[in-house]
């Protein structure tokens, strides 16, 4: 084929169709190119998964975090988040003085489109207007879960299986399987409260996982012990059981039943909610027989999955 303008634009139609499907053609002239931006509109009208060119175009050069309105420009058209506009003076790409400007073309850009939940990977269908978006995301049922082991601060965050793996084998978290269970919590010095005493034991059941957490902390002045169980999942499927605990001995017994709470929720959010089982200290003693000093405490329970 001779060369000529009836190539060149071919070679332009190809661009916009890859950009389509989510996979821009890499090079510097490309995304030097007009038509790279031409491109990101045209996917994202038609609320196909964009990709870098989108992102690139809206990510802000200092803290590369995608720009929401208002998006600040400097004299000579270079963008700035509004977030990082307020902590320099000057254009970090040009070094002009940055001053007030409103980049409404790129804002109204930003307003007409529709990107897919950052979560796709994880299974989300969601594409939403690029203003509700990071609504949607703090939200989203796809988004991954924190780490619901409660003793240390762990930043581990991921779906339930990869989250039930690093109980497993980096917490060593005791696995059960099983919708009853039999546990006894022993300590040698019930005074030595202080030093919340948990325990995290996970049970397998019902095809899901579920958290029983036991700890020790006080209740204003009150030394208690808490048991609690916690889903491993949404909130709304959490709603779709319910569990009883048991605790006795020495001729007294105290029940609770309750339903489980999504990890969602933080360990501590539940715990000072005080949805759970709760045993005063002295109760516990009663519990535990013997001379008052040891704590015994055999603790049942039952998880079952409510009528529908
Ligand atoms: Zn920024
Ligand atoms: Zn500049
Ligand atoms: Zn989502
Ligand atoms: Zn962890």
């Amino acid at each position: 084929m001779a060369p000529g303008g009836s190539a060149y634009e071919k070679v332009t139609e190809s661009r916009i169709a890859f950009s389509d499907y989510g996979i821009a053609p890499d090079n510097a002239e490309f995304r030097a190119s007009p038509h790279r931006k031409v491109a990101a509109v045209v996917s994202g009208k038609l609320g196909v998964p964009t990709d870098s060119a989108v992102h690139d175009l809206l990510e802000c050069p200092v803290c590369m975090n995608l720009m929401y309105p208002p998006i600040q420009q400097c004299p000579n058209g270079h963008t700035i988040c509004s977030n990082c506009k307020s902590k320099v003076r000057y254009c970090p790409v040009c070094r002009h003085e940055l001053g007030n400007i409103r980049c409404l073309a790129l804002e109204k850009v930003a307003e007409s489109l529709e990107l897919p939940c950052r979560y796709q990977i994880f299974g989300c269908q969601d594409i939403s207007p690029y203003r509700s978006r990071l609504r949607h995301e703090q939200l989203c049922q796809f988004r991954p879960y924190n780490c619901p082991y409660a003793g240390a601060e762990c930043s581990i965050t991921g779906d339930i299986q990869f989250l039930v793996t690093h109980l497993k084998n980096d917490h060593k978290v005791d696995m059960h399987d099983g919708c009853t269970f039999n546990h006894r919590y022993v300590k040698s010095n019930a005074q030595e409260v202080e030093n919340a005493t948990w325990m995290l034991t996970v049970f397998n059941c019902f095809g899901h996982q579920f958290c029983l957490h036991f700890e020790a902390f006080h209740l204003g002045m009150a030394p208690v012990y808490m048991a609690f169980l916690r889903f491993m999942g949404t909130d709304d499927d959490a709603e779709n059981f319910c569990y009883s605990l048991e605790v006795g001995g020495n001729g007294r017994k105290l029940t609770w039943q309750g339903v489980p709470r999504s990890i969602r929720e933080s360990h501590k959010t539940v715990r000072d909610s005080l949805d759970g089982l709760i045993i005063h200290r002295s109760m516990a003693l009663f519990f535990s027989g013997g001379n008052r000093q040891e704590l015994k405490l055999k603790v049942s329970g039952r998880i079952w999955r409510k009528n529908m």
